[in-house]
């Protein structure tokens, strides 16, 4: 069984629709691929609707999180909400403010690119995002488009990066209340990513326990983002913590050279995530 439990459609910040890929997953001979786009559930119908036979798909999403540190550092976080209630009131007004405060960071963002004289424009953006979840890479694109920078990436580390003045903030949801809302609305919390260092700081070991003991299910301990020690490490915090250890590409199309397969979840982990009571069940044959 080849799972891949992570991967971003254009309803946030991937290039594929959602259609796209669910096709993209069959392609790759993937059996179970998640749908965890940035605080949205609005891929999910098409991507179901688009599902080729013999291919699972766990609808997910990707939550926006922060955590203030003792020290009032605040450190952003994703948590993956998989097989969560799509009609729970309280998720979808959280997700509803983040999809807000996204599109107002960014035009932040897009005043203080253009006051340095970058040419790009709101309306590149906002065009580039489809009316989806709006995200740094819809900004690194027309930065591309405009041949400021020759890539994404280039973009990131010259200018979208949060230790660039470019930057700005967004209103991400304190960590612990997403964790309760997530499991009040019968969902499963798996911390995305959790030591991706090259993203910024990451939290410490200590407030991952504390994340465990206030729900979270599981650690992504295999991510494109995570060096080999990260991914021992990580391993090490699942096993001690007793927590499921996840795999996924983070795939984005085109927006991330990370092709789908390209990590994956081992099958007796999967099977400790489906024997947890959800809202949802996979979408199956
Ligand atoms: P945002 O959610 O708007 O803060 O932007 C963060 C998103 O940008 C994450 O979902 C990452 O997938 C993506 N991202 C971060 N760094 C890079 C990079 N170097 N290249 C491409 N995408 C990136
Ligand atoms: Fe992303
Ligand atoms: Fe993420
Ligand atoms: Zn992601």
């Amino acid at each position: 069984m080849r799972i891949d439990l992570h991967a971003h459609s254009n309803a946030s910040d991937g290039t594929d629709s959602p259609t796209e890929v669910v096709a993209a997953a069959a392609t790759a001979g993937l059996d179970v691929v998640a749908l965890t786009d940035h605080d949205t559930t609005a891929g999910w119908d098409e991507a179901f609707a688009a599902r080729p036979t013999g291919l699972t798909i766990v609808p997910g999403v990707e939550f926006s999180c922060v955590h203030t540190r003792e020290d009032d550092r605040r450190i952003s976080l994703h948590l993956l909400a998989y097989l969560v209630d799509p009609d729970n009131a309280q998720l979808q007004a959280e997700w509803e403010r983040l999809r807000l405060s996204r599109r107002t960071r960014a035009e932040a963002m897009v005043e203080n690119l253009v006051a340095d004289g970058y040419p790009i424009t709101w309306e590149q953006i906002d065009d580039l995002a489809g009316g989806g979840s709006i995200g740094r890479p819809h900004l690194a694109r027309a930065l591309v488009d405009a041949g400021v920078v020759p890539d994404v990436d280039a973009a990131f580390r010259d200018l979208l990066s949060s230790r660039r003045r470019y930057y700005v903030r967004k209103a991400d949801t304190d960590v612990f209340d997403a964790l309760a809302l997530i499991r009040a609305a019968g969902g499963l919390p798996v911390f995305a990513h959790p030591i991706a260092r090259r993203r910024g700081p990451v939290v410490s070991d200590e407030t991952i326990a504390a994340m465990a003991d206030a729900g979270l299910v599981g650690l992504e301990v295999e991510h494109p983002d995570h060096g080999p020690d990260d991914r021992e490490h990580a391993a090490g915090l699942a096993r001690d913590l007793d927590l499921i250890a996840t795999g996924s590409s983070d795939y984005h199309g085109t927006n991330k050279a990370t092709p789908l397969g390209a990590r994956l979840t081992d099958p007796e982990q999967y099977a400790r995530l489906l024997a947890l009571p959800t809202a949802l069940r996979p979408v199956a044959d």
